[in-house]
């Protein structure tokens, strides 16, 4: 059993209310399960496949879920990339390999069966892209529409693509996300659709995976988890997860929580620098990684918790160390992705550079979404294909053969 109760007051709500805001202080509410109540055994949870649903306990849905078997993306030792920081325990936890291609998957297996379970009968959300192209897919999976609503021009092809062919209803707003995200809660405030962005308690509920999963892979606690910041959604709710496995026993201590935003975009950054008790909003969030293009984040309370509890870090990267390192993911490692998930990793390597990190540790960056979720931010930095005539000479001469 759990109730649903706000991060502020704790005030406390029954679990099927539809409510996004605490109705006394107007903060966010989070799932809270009676842990003692809880029969865990991690032997059972070790039978079942690697998956968002292995920890089923711990998450609010009782109806058979809507799901594409998210979760168990693979945890990759980055050995050659990490050497070369002089780290020898550096991994990734490659959620571009979900079946939309982005962690938002494991949210919305759990948004869209909690959509159904409370009989709602539309869904709907603001996105930077990712949470809509997952929406649509679980959407389609559970077979009610979905509405979807985008910053008009800032929304890489790829997701776009996915959010039309699964079937979303795809709206182009003229303005920003921040923007995009108030219009789609008045409208589900005012027409009964289900809100599922990450103001939604039970998304986060699936996106705490994450951090079981890479326990579980890796055999023991990391020193430290980094993730991109974006909504500060996903950094919120892995550090949410560890509360609940520390409270049930199963661990004994906190990785540090560390956050990576773009340096166009950093407003959680510079909370934790200048050791403000709350973010100021960036009025003009600008970054080549459209995904954490954010400049009011709404989880940024509990973002802020997360790493400060833990004695984390915070950090932006430029745009150019961005690129760089999707590129040496790519080329040194062979993992794909999008610009917003090297974040992760370009933040680890300039936290180490600066001497912020100890080489000794255990770190686990999250890559966030898929290289081919943004194939045009890719083909900017590449050269282009060697167009050649048909013959052998011309292809010998193309290889300086
Ligand atoms: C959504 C997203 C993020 C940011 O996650 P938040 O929960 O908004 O902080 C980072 N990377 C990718 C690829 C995403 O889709
Ligand atoms: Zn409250």
């Amino acid at each position: 059993m759990y109730r649903l109760v706000c991060v502020s007051c704790g005030a406390e709500y029954p679990p099927d209310e539809i409510i996004y805001h605490c109705r006394k202080c107007g903060h966010l509410l989070a799932v809270q399960y009676d842990l003692t109540d809880l029969e865990i055994d991690p032997a059972v949870w070790r039978s079942r496949p690697l998956s968002v649903w292995r920890y089923k306990e711990l998450l609010p849905v009782t109806i058979p879920p809507v799901t594409l078997a998210e979760g168990g993306t693979p945890l990759y030792h980055l050995e050659r990339l990490g050497k070369s920081m002089g780290l020898r325990h550096l991994y990734a936890k490659h959620e571009g390999m979900n079946p939309s291609g982005s962690f938002k998957d494991r949210g919305m297996t759990v948004g869209v069966s909690m959509a159904l379970q409370l009989r709602r009968t539309s869904v709907a959300c603001a996105s930077t892209g990712n949470t809509s192209a997952s929406l649509a897919v679980y959407g389609a999976k559970a077979g009610i529409p979905a509405v979807v609503l985008l910053p008009a021009g800032k929304v890489a092809l790829g997701k776009v693509a996915q959010a039309l062919m699964h079937g979303a209803k795809v709206i182009s707003i003229r303005g920003n996300f921040d923007r995009a995200l108030e219009m789609v809660h008045d409208l589900c405030i005012s027409h009964g659709l289900y809100l599922l962005n990450s103001v939604n308690p039970y998304r986060l509920e699936g996106q705490k995976t994450i951090g079981f999963e890479a326990i579980d892979q890796l055999g023991c606690v990391p020193d430290r988890f980094v993730l991109p910041v974006g909504n500060a959604g996903n950094i919120s709710a892995v550090h949410k997860g560890l509360i609940e496995l520390v409270a049930l026993g199963l661990i004994d201590r906190y990785p540090m929580m560390t956050g990576i935003q773009a340096a166009g975009s950093a407003p959680v950054v510079r909370a934790i620098e200048e050791n403000l008790p709350e973010v100021i909003p960036e009025p003009h969030p600008d970054t080549v990684a459209t995904a954490i293009r954010i400049g009011a984040p709404v989880n940024a309370e509990k973002a802020l918790t997360a790493i400060r509890k833990t004695g984390g870090l915070a950090a932006s990267v430029t745009d150019e160390e961005i690129l760089k390192m999707q590129r040496d993911l790519a080329r040194i490692e062979g993992i794909g992705v999008e610009p917003a998930s090297a974040a992760s990793v370009a933040g680890v390597r300039k936290l180490v550079t600066e001497g912020r990190i100890d080489r000794d540790e255990k770190i686990v960056c999250v890559v966030t979404g898929h290289l081919l979720k943004d194939p045009e931010t890719v083909i900017r930095q590449c050269e282009p294909p060697i167009e050649i005539d048909a013959d052998l000479p011309s292809l010998l001469s193309a290889l300086h053969l």
